[in-house]
């Protein structure tokens, strides 16, 4: 046995990694930027003498999942605080569509559309290739309703109409009445600082603080953090004395980390993502000991649009329209894919013409389904297009004529008997064919938009080691955590995913014996 293979034997995982990280921090590949220095990476050297502040919870992020759980949390009697790096709440969270994926729903029955937690969970282990964790999905399918209902009941959230995303057999995604999650995060907001939940903007971790019983039992953060400027900040400690709740998002923004697991993912893919959405707070998870899985499962948008920044307005134009109007190839004239595919097919299929394509929609279809704040901002932002005639719509894309004009006739006949002979796309009961002037349309090119990756947890929420053990004192919610939807991430299902298992890290933590 060589001295290295003896040597790592009895090593922790931290140790393993603690020499890792510094192999690469000397050559700048993984860490660089994501402030961890060499001497951090020691925690047990390094449990502070004295506190700063203490609290029963400390939790890492103010999006859908950090807060629920601080909600649910301070309800169960636990002092909490709420830990955010950006000088404003709320994350990605808060520019998401505001839709919830969630089955058996009031609004749903009111639509006479039959839905159940086994349907919901089937259509997310097909999306997810079957690599999703089928307990965890379990979890989120069979909770959504009741997520829904608290959203709706207690945190006072108005859902307005029900939406479908591709890949989902039936409309299951409840809107939020402005479009947007920020309806349900500033409503949580108020209600978390209505109970007494102590929120720091500007706050961010820096690494966890583990006992020498392997025991999660504070955090070092750096307060009056300006991102992302990791000169700024000062040093401090927090103690958690139940546990420490990870909340801290997706890191789709985080172009070293996600080229690290999917090279493709360079700076040429843009994100819909905050630009808080980095990867450091996994990272510091992993350093403390806690298990990643699906790193490389990272989703493209299908639906945004390459005439505007970030999430924009094009995603909500894109995805009311799939079921009742076609997606284009402009160089083709023709369609190229089932437009109510999953989020994946669809972005593959896209990348694969390698340029952008076109959807479209006629006045019915448009002005049935797509939000009208949201058509306003496309139009006046250039990125979505108004024409009186298809002559003209195929005019500006460079679209050959005859070609399109044939396509349209030929989609038209399978929405009069709605279906698509060619690539199978669902058609919804009240499309009708794209005839009625004046037309509108979007080009779409992919960005990135969710890792499905994270950290490992079990149907506790609670972070499991690489001793397949839970870590005590940790738990984790929403996009930081991994497995839950394998290979796709179905549309609104993160709202539901981040709902039900915040507020199962909340309650859970709440119950902890403070350990000190
Ligand atoms: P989710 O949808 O899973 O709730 P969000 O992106 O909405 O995730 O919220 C996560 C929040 O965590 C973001 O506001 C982000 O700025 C914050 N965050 C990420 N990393 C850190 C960190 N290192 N320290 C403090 N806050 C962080």
């Amino acid at each position: 046995m060589s001295d290295d293979v003896k040597n790592l034997k009895g090593a922790s995982r931290r140790d393993f990694i603690k020499s890792a990280t510094g192999i690469a921090i000397s050559t700048g590949i993984v860490l660089g930027g994501l402030g961890i220095s060499p001497k951090d990476t020691d925690a047990k050297e390094s449990i502070p003498k004295k506190w700063d502040e203490t609290y029963d919870i400390v939790i890492i992020g103010s999006g859908f999942a950090g807060l629920a759980a601080a909600i649910e949390a301070r309800n169960s009697g636990a002092n909490v605080v709420v830990i955010e790096k950006m000088p404003v709440y709320g994350g990605n969270s808060i520019i998401n569509g505001g839709d919830f994926s969630a089955c058996g729903t009031k609004m749903q029955k009111e639509a006479g559309i039959n839905d159940s937690p086994e349907l919901m969970l089937k259509d997310m282990l097909r999306a997810g290739l079957y690599l999703n964790n089928p307990e965890l999905a379990k979890i989120v399918a069979y909770q959504s309703n009741d997520a829904l209902e608290w959203c709706a009941n207690y945190i006072g959230a108005k859902f307005a109409r029900l939406n479908f995303h591709g890949g989902h057999s039936v409309k299951r995604a409840h809107q939020t009445i402005n479009a947007s999650g920020s309806e349900l995060v500033n409503k949580m907001l108020s209600k978390a600082k209505e109970l007494g939940v102590k929120m720091y903007l500007k706050t961010k971790l820096e690494r966890f603080i583990v006992n020498n019983d392997n025991r999660v039992i504070g955090i070092e953060v750096k307060k009056d953090y300006r991102f992302p400027d990791e000169k700024t900040g000062k040093k401090t400690y927090i103690k958690a004395s139940k546990a420490v709740i990870l909340a801290s998002g997706g890191f789709s923004r985080d172009i070293n980390l996600r080229k690290i697991h999917d090279p493709r993912l360079d700076e040429r893919f843009e994100s819909t993502n905050h630009p808080g959405a980095t990867g450091e707070a996994i990272m510091a998870a992993c350093m403390a000991n806690a298990m990643d899985v699906h790193m490389d499962w990272i989703q493209l948008g299908p639906w945004t649009s390459p005439d505007e920044k970030g999430f924009g307005y094009v995603p909500l134009f894109c995805e009311r329209l799939v079921g009742y109007g076609p997606m284009i190839d402009p160089k083709t004239g023709k369609r190229f894919f089932k437009e109510t595919g999953n989020r994946k097919e669809r972005a593959d299929a896209i990348i694969l013409i390698g340029h952008p394509v076109v959807i479209l929609g006629d006045s019915y279809a448009v002005n049935k389904q797509v939000f009208p704040a949201a058509l306003k901002k496309g139009l006046e932002n250039g990125s979505i297009k108004k024409f009186e005639t298809l002559e003209d719509l195929a005019k500006n894309y460079n679209m050959p004529l005859a070609q399109f004009k044939n396509e349209i006739t030929k989609w038209n006949s399978f929405v009069e008997k709605k279906k698509d002979d060619d690539f199978d796309c669902m058609i919804f009961p009240d499309a009708k064919p794209t005839i009625e002037p004046p037309f509108f349309a979007a080009r779409l090119w992919p960005k990135v938009h969710h890792t499905m990756g994270g950290l490992v947890i079990n149907e506790n929420a609670k972070v499991i080691g690489f001793d397949m053990k839970p870590i005590a004192g940790f738990y984790a919610a929403g996009e930081v955590t991994g497995g839950i939807h394998g290979a796709v991430r179905l549309g609104g299902v993160a709202m539901a995913d981040c709902i039900v298992f915040g507020r199962i890290a909340g309650k859970n933590a709440a119950k902890e014996i403070p350990w000190g």
